[in-house]
């Protein structure tokens, strides 16, 4: 069956065959696909297999949460909860799969203090292209433990995984929210705040408004035994049109600052503190057809100032508006993962309207990071050039060494032949 494979910012794939089903034998050429919410073409191929029939298994004994990989994470937190631990790491929706959050390594609003969800993988077994299902682990197969953590589903199929929990802490949040004045002032407040989840927030279409959200568990486990994420209440219809302008998030920003500076003090359920865009069911159809773009970079911390300056008055010397800009601070604990993202500093993840010719302009962008030691996230990259991969990425030829010696172009995706991840075949 025809169809179009799309990843979350819209980027598209024409795929001849819509689907390869999991038990089917495998083609050559073929990509991993967890629940597509990457933003760029990790996810993306003309064939792909999709992991989320793929869940089999999903348990909690001794603190250790064992799952299959295309379980979502909604699911897998509510049942972590219900006995008493939480996921250490989770990213900003809870629409991702337990494969998926694997593959990018990712990052959640405390990377200071637990670091990636790389560091808590206990073990994974992993099915390789030559039909070889290898138990990987920091000491069984480390070479492929460490290239798959955070290795965009290129050394094989992740099937099930160990992952360490930590203890429950309340099932809300006390949020404290604050104004800084200046993005100097949100990045020193940022890195001096000592609480255990943090992320910034700034307003690039109306000048000086930023945003410090921080919050700890409340301590309370009390109602812990029926605990459900809420769902959305709204839901975004496929009607292709473009919601947004510059005219209305203009508006839209100087309403949720203002909303959210009354938040200070609030208790957070779980869903509203580390999902909020979630609040929206399919919110990136709010672009419309052409769909939007995220560009995500970190940067140490003595560079930051200069180098997010720099990013910005790109963007505005450019016209393309950011409508949506987050900043997180990061700190230096190392992931297993040879393609992690993170290091010690802040990351910057901007949203703008998609138009063509853009990615091009992101290139430009990276020109502007680089001589700062700024590096792209791939779970939202689909612009980069090969060559400013590698020199973001310091592990690169070691992990491109690990995946060559077990998948000879039988496992691609759109980004892996852009980034030249892999040897194609012929
Ligand atoms: C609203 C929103 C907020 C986000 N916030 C954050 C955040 O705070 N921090 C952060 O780090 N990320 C964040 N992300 C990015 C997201 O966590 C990653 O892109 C994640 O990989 C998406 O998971 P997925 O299941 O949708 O995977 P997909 O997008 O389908 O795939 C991503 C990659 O994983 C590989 N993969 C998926 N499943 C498997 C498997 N079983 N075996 C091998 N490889 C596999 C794919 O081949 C692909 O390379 C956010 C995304 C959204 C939409």
């Amino acid at each position: 069956m025809k169809g179009n494979w799309n990843s979350w910012t819209n980027r598209k794939v024409e795929a001849p065959e819509k689907f390869i089903d999991f038990e089917q034998k495998v083609v050559d050429g073929f990509g991993i696909r967890g629940n597509g919410r990457s933003y760029g073409d990790a996810c993306l191929n003309d064939r792909l297999i999709s992991m989320l029939k793929y869940r089999n298994t999903l348990h909690v004994e001794n603190g250790i949460l064992t799952v299959s990989s295309g379980i979502l994470l909604n699911e897998a937190l509510e049942k972590c909860v219900q006995k008493g631990f939480f996921i250490p790491v989770i990213p900003g929706t809870q629409f991702v799969t337990i494969g998926g959050m694997i593959a990018a390594d990712v990052h959640g609003k405390n990377h200071s203090k637990n670091g990636t969800i790389g560091r808590w993988i206990l073990s994974f077994q992993l099915l390789l292209p030559s039909g070889e299902a290898l138990h990987c682990s920091p000491t069984e197969n480390t070479a492929l433990f460490n290239a798959t953590i955070g290795g965009m589903g290129l050394t094989g199929i992740l099937l099930e995984a160990k992952i360490q929990l930590e203890t429950l802490q309340g099932t809300r949040l006390n949020q404290q929210c604050s104004a800084p004045t200046s993005l100097k002032q949100l990045l020193d407040e940022l890195k001096a705040d000592s609480n255990d989840f943090s992320v910034g927030w700034m307003d690039c279409l109306n000048s000086n408004r930023f945003l410090l959200f921080s919050a700890n568990f409340d301590g309370n486990t009390s109602s812990k035994a029926q605990f459900k994420l809420t769902s959305a209440k709204w839901n975004v219809p496929n009607w292709k049109i473009k919601w947004f302008s510059s005219r209305l998030m203009k508006w839209y920003n100087k309403s949720y600052f203002k909303k959210n500076l009354q938040s200070d003090g609030s208790s957070q359920s779980v869903a509203n503190y580390f999902f909020p865009l979630d609040g929206i069911r399919n919110w990136n159809r709010l672009y419309g057809k052409n769909g939007f773009y995220q560009y995500q970079f970190v940067v140490d911390e003595s560079s930051a100032l200069t180098c997010i300056e720099k990013v910005l008055a790109f963007f505005d010397l450019n016209n393309i508006p950011p409508y949506l800009c987050v900043i997180k601070k990061h700190g230096d604990l190392p992931s297993p993962g040879l393609l992690s993202f993170p290091f010690k500093g802040f990351s910057i993840a901007l949203d703008v309207p998609y138009h063509e010719g853009l990615l091009l302009k992101m290139q430009e962008l990276d020109d502007i990071i680089l001589p700062f030691g700024g590096r792209v996230y791939l779970a939202k990259d689909g612009h980069l050039s090969a060559d400013s991969f590698e020199r973001m990425y310091p592990k690169a030829s070691e992990y491109k060494t690990i995946v060559a010696s077990v998948n000879k172009g039988e496992m691609v995706t759109t980004m892996a032949k852009r980034l030249n991840l892999v040897t194609i075949k012929g």
